[in-house]
């Protein structure tokens, strides 16, 4: 098993574990707004203005209204303790990009609209060969391949100089200044914000969790309703 291979292993094992304890404090805070004495179970089918159906409706709003916006904001934390943390230069993300879109998909969606293939196609280019991008970071191709996920294409940005250094560093795109703008990626150890995304990492896991549970929530409730 390789070292990413563990450490992959080792965030699901987490990520199944914050899932219990936030469908536990999700499911407490659903029947704080239980009304007394009512037998009933949320996912119950209710006649419209009834009491069940009540109970479901504050239940959304809560959603909506609390935990929503509790997600929203320690979303907001966690970028801005990103801030602390700085690029490194390690050149790494420059030097590999990986995309479940073929170089013509990327092309394809670009001239349709999508902004992050507009970015991404301005940028890089694709490897010839998957032996050349292993050579940038083998581990994570490694990863790949032990995973079974190997649907990848890898890219490469021309416009990094043979010092590590961005050519075009004044216009470089959004994708670029952002990186890496989701905690859960993998980053290699090089990276300067490897570790905001090692301290963040419960945190971000707790969100998905909760965003996973809600949308079950509400997708059942609102298919249950009539
Ligand atoms: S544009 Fe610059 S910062 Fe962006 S990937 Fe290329 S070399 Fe890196
Ligand atoms: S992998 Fe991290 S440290 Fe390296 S160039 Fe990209 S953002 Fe900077």
């Amino acid at each position: 098993m390789t070292d990413l291979n563990s450490k992959l292993n080792n965030m699901k094992q987490k990520y199944r574990e914050i899932f219990m304890s936030s469908a536990e404090a999700i499911e407490q805070r659903v029947n704080e707004l239980k009304p007394e004495n009512f037998e009933g179970d949320i996912f119950d089918v209710y006649e419209k203005d009834s009491i069940g159906r009540k109970w479901q409706a504050d239940v959304l709003e809560m959603f909506e209204k609390d935990i929503s916006r509790e997600i929203y904001q320690k979303w907001n934390e966690i970028l801005s303790y990103r801030e602390n943390f700085h690029c490194n230069g390690c050149a790494t993300c420059c030097n590999l990009a990986c995309s479940e879109f073929s170089p013509e998909q990327l092309k394809e969606k670009a001239k349709n609209g999508d902004k992050f293939a507009t970015q991404f196609t301005s940028i890089f280019i694709p490897y010839e060969t998957r032996e050349e991008a292993e050579k940038i970071y083998p581990e994570y191709l490694k990863l790949l391949k032990d995973s079974k996920e190997e649907d990848v294409y890898f890219y490469h940005c021309p416009k990094l100089t043979e010092c590590k250094r961005c050519s075009d560093y004044e216009n470089r795109p959004d994708i670029c200044r952002h990186f890496p703008d989701n905690p859960l990626c993998i980053l290699p150890e090089s990276c300067g914000f490897y570790e905001w995304r090692q301290e963040v990492e419960p945190a971000t896991l707790m969100l998905h969790s909760m965003m996973e549970i809600i949308d079950y929530y509400k997708d059942k409730i609102s298919f249950l309703a009539p």
